[in-house]
């Protein structure tokens, strides 16, 4: 699994860097990790064994800031996974021209399984093991699959044991521990923002567009909720419990309810139950994966019905079905674009714990919405401009800002 989403990583790195003209130097320094670190985790399990786990952080590239990246817990992590989304980070970063650098890290673990309590040893037995390679100004991880507020808020009080009160060393917080407000909500809220400025582009309206979602957790029940809002029909969502159709519509609300009391979407009245694969070729407007990677595959390219496709998921599309969907005028809003909101206001929690200031939930949704859409309006005068698609006018200006600045700081 793990082999494979860095094998994709690296051709879309290798498309840029080839658009770009790079030299062979470049492509070394920017493709090797700075450092990468792999760590035993033992822990005392509820019925009094010992359970051993295995973490990593990757630490990608810090040329324009520091590391930033955040921590997943889902049974696939190894650490090639890690290695291509800390890559992923460096270039969504300087996309969006936030101060930060790339990371990831990880532990295999399904999270699921585990009591409240094994959790939260599982985390401070990381922070135990990691803690003296992350800072507010060296790394700052963050939330991803499987890691939320709770993991957050154990990761930095272990830190303080360490280091002493450092809010900025992670993000992804509760608001009552410095987080902030609009986190939880920014990277649904960022894929949103993205489809309005595509429409706006496109002189079209985002209200009335059919949408479907693969995924309803963080990222995409939060997009389902304000594409409902902006007037979008959801006419299909899925989870690891199950994928529905509504032709008229899922109501969110009830599919939220729904998921809150029964742990997932198994079950869920408010659609007719369809098969998993059969969800991405549903007949809509807008595609949107929002769960793991490597899920459009090129059989699954050839049968998409969606005219655009916003990657929520870091590495849904393989780089073959990326091809195909090009090919078929398909529209991707590429993953280093499309989920930038979620670090986009980590950014923001990072600032204002280092200013103790802290903001309005307007403000933060304010400044998100204006440096998406800049971002936005870059990538496709980019993609106009060297007629090509969306993903590699973002790679381009990514990668060339990277390389810029580690030209500047030289070797
Ligand atoms: P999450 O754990 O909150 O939710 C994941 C959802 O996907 C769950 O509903 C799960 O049941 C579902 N799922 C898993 N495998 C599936 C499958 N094969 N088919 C259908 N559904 C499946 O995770 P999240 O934070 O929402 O992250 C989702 C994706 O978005 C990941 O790729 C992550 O890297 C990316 N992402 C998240 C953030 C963030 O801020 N949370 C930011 C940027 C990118």
């Amino acid at each position: 699994m793990g082999a494979e989403a860095l094998e994709h990583a690296n051709r879309y790195f290798e498309w840029a860097a080839r658009e770009l003209e790079l030299p062979q130097e470049a492509w070394v320094q920017l493709l090797t990790p700075y450092r990468e670190v792999r760590v035993e985790l033992n822990i005392r399990m509820d019925d009094g064994k010992t359970g051993t786990f295995i973490g990593y952080r990757v630490q990608h590239d810090n040329s324009r800031g520091p590391f930033k990246g955040g921590i997943r817990y889902h049974p696939q992590v190894d650490s090639d996974e890690v290695r291509a989304l800390a890559q992923l980070m460096t270039w969504k970063t300087a996309l969006v021209g936030i101060p930060f650098g790339g990371a990831k890290g990880g532990i295999q673990v399904d999270a699921a399984r585990l009591s409240v309590a094994e959790r939260e040893r599982l985390t401070r037995a990381l922070v135990d093991k990691i803690h003296d390679i992350v800072g507010d100004h060296t790394d700052i991880p963050g939330p991803d699959m499987g890691t939320g507020p709770r993991e957050m808020a154990w990761f930095f009080d272990q830190y303080a044991k360490y280091h002493g009160h450092r809010p900025g060393v992670v993000t992804g917080k509760p608001v009552a521990l410095g987080g902030s407000l609009g986190r939880i909500s920014a990277t649904g809220r960022g894929c949103v923002e993205l489809l309005e400025a595509l429409f706006n582009r496109l002189g079209e309206s985002l209200s009335g567009k059919r949408v479907v979602i693969q995924g309803f957790g963080n990222v995409g029940s939060w997009a389902a909720r304000f594409l409902a809002e902006r007037g979008c029909k959801i006419v299909g969502i899925s989870d690891l419990g199950g994928a529905y159709f509504n032709s008229d519509g899922i109501d969110i609300a009830h599919a939220l309810e729904h998921v809150e009391r029964a742990g997932s979407l198994r079950g869920f009245d408010g659609g007719e139950p369809i098969e998993a694969e059969a969800l991405l070729g549903l007949d809509c407007d807008v595609l949107l994966p929002a769960a793991v990677g490597g899920v459009i595959t090129k059989e699954i390219a050839k049968t998409i019905r969606a005219r655009f496709v916003i990657e929520g998921a870091n590495g849904p599309t393989t780089p073959e079905a990326d091809e195909i969907l090009h090919e078929r005028g398909i529209q991707v809003v590429p993953d280093i674009l499309a989920n930038a909101g979620g670090v986009t206001v980590s950014y923001f929690e990072w600032v204002q714990n280092l200013q103790h200031f802290y903001w309005e939930e307007e403000q933060i949704n304010k400044e998100l919405r204006r440096i998406l859409w800049q971002a936005f309006d870059r990538v496709w005068e980019e993609a106009k401009r060297r007629r090509c698609s969306l993903r590699l006018a973002a790679y381009v200006l990514a990668i060339g800002k990277v390389w810029e600045a580690t030209k500047w700081r030289g070797v």
